[in-house]
């Protein structure tokens, strides 16, 4: 059965919510990937950092062994000139204390003869039978004879075992055979005091490793990383073939993802490696984008509450003008259908049944001798009984589609769609009889002494007839049909199809 309740419109509050959510969805968006770009900015500038003060360390590397290999080369000059005499390392051991006594970078200046015996030192006192004929860069200058320093991997020194780093020369005797090592070392420690001066974060580590891959120096050396051979790591691997660089990659020394630079010395096989925590560096980044996101979090939820609240304010808006719509379709007195309602259904059904190729039917309902009813037991007890009889008629309306209407006065009526003029008739009867056995005592009727109806009943097929008829035509039908049952004696239906 057919009620007056419209659909509620959801359109507009539900598009109203889309909208809300779209905007929400693009703030998001728009803040993850202003977040996205700010990261990778902050990212570029800590590579560049990191190269940077990479470039300085190098620098600073190749400075340091720059002057002690040209201490080296004069030691070596000398030794041509003069030889190795008692006299001249006389002279030697003096230079050789004065010039590490003059500069903190140097720990020591040694010169061993071609059986690799400490013959000048830069110690306060030369010690006996010290040898270091075993050691890499003895055996090299041995073997090689050229006039190139050479670096050795970093060693634990013989006087005080902490870690050097060793340059070395070869001198030939007066006969141009190898007549022996001069050799200048520099303490790892003394760089890695040196890279305490730049503030690397409490993660962040500077290093020097030699072209092998061995540690040479490095801050913070918290677990002993000098003399450390990186050289089968991907870090060492990657920073072959360039210059300088930047990496990011989790340290092989202490598992800490890191931004990093690079620079390879230019005269020395020495890598400079300056290399900041990726999570300190990038900890500016982070409180800045916990900010945005917590006040974009905070607008997009005022946005949403607010859109949720219009939304809601437009459902309710729109019950009340669907409740007041029902209201203008529906009789006051019966709580039937009013005509307009009517008249729009029919006009509705009428082009449906077209297109579905069904029947529509009719029934005009109409009381017997209402006046007398209204003359004998009053007004309101017609109103009383007009609404019985409105309930009895829409109780016979039971299928989808059915609607059950007040035509006007103590007219009612039935629209039936797709029913045709067999199911009509048994229809109009039962309602007939639905009404009478509802027993309304009727003492002036000269039907019966209870409420009787006539009921004109009416099925076409809109389909079938002309592009002339329409709505208009079925009640005319309905209303000679009722004609036919008022003249027939009332109490009955009659049907016309
Ligand atoms: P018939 O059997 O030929 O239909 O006789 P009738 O008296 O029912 O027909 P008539 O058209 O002469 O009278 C209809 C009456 O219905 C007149 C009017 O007082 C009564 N009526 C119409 N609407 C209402 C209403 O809303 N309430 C009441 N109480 N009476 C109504
Ligand atoms: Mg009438
Ligand atoms: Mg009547």
């Amino acid at each position: 059965m057919t009620t007056l309740d419209q659909t509620p419109r959801r359109l507009l509050p539900n598009m109203l919510r889309g909208f809300v959510l779209a905007v929400c969805l693009i703030f998001a968006g728009v803040e993850y990937w202003h977040g996205l770009e700010t990261r990778a900015e902050a990212r570029t500038q800590i590579q560049l950092d990191a190269s940077n003060l990479a470039r300085s360390v190098g620098q600073h590397a190749e400075d340091s062994f720059q002057l002690a290999d040209s201490t080296l080369a004069g030691i070596v000059e000398s030794l041509h000139d003069y030889g190795t005499g008692p006299r001249n390392l006389a002279l030697l051991n003096a230079f050789l204390r004065q010039e590490a006594a003059r500069s903190t970078r140097i720990h020591g200046l040694f010169v061993y003869d071609a059986q690799g015996k400490w013959i000048a030192t830069s110690l306060p006192n030369v010690p006996a039978n010290m040898n270091n004929s075993d050691r890499a860069y003895f055996i090299h200058h041995r073997e090689v004879d050229d006039a190139l320093s050479w670096m050795g991997p970093p060693v634990r020194s013989r006087t005080d075992n902490t870690w050097i780093i060793t340059i070395t020369r070869r001198f030939n005797d007066a006969e141009g055979k190898f007549g022996g090592v001069v050799l200048a070392s520099i303490r790892s420690d003394y760089f890695a005091d040196f890279y305490r001066g730049y503030d690397v974060g409490k993660q962040g580590a500077i290093a020097l490793i030699n072209a092998q891959g061995v540690v040479c120096a490095r801050l913070p050396d918290d677990n002993g990383n000098v003399g450390r051979d990186l050289s089968k790591t991907p870090l060492f691997a990657s920073m072959q073939g360039k210059v300088s660089g930047s990496l990011t990659y989790v340290s092989p020394v202490d598992q800490v993802r890191r931004i990093s630079g690079f620079h390879h010395a230019e005269h020395f096989p020495l890598i400079a490696v300056a290399a900041l925590s990726e999570h300190e560096a990038l900890g500016a980044w982070q409180r800045s984008v916990r900010t945005h996101a917590l006040l974009t979090l905070v607008t997009i939820g005022l946005f949403a509450g607010l859109g949720e609240w219009l939304r809601r304010q437009l459902l309710e808006r729109q019950v009340v003008q669907d409740q007041l719509e029902a209201l203008a379709r529906t009789d006051g007195l019966t709580g039937l259908a009013n005509r307009r309602a009517l008249d729009e259904y029919l006009a509705d059904s009428w082009p449906r049944a077209v297109r579905e190729s069904t029947p529509l039917g009719l029934l005009l309902v109409d009381i017997d001798h209402f006046k007398a009813f209204n003359d004998t037991y009053g007004h309101q007890a017609g109103d009383a009984c007009l609404r019985q009889v409105a309930a009895a008629v829409k109780r016979c309306a039971r299928r989808h589609g059915d609607l059950a209407a007040r035509y006007g006065g103590e007219e009612l009526a039935l629209v039936l769609p797709g029913c045709d003029s067999d199911a009509l008739r048994v229809l109009a009867e039962a309602v007939c009889r639905s009404v009478r056995e509802l027993g309304v005592p009727h003492a002036e009727s000269y039907t019966a002494p209870v409420v009787t109806i006539s009921v004109g009943a009416a099925s076409v097929w809109p389909g079938r007839l002309g592009a002339d008829a329409g709505p208009a035509s079925l009640v005319e039908l309905a209303d000679l049909a009722l004609y036919d049952a008022k003249a027939g004696g009332r109490n009955r239906a009659a049907v016309r199809t």
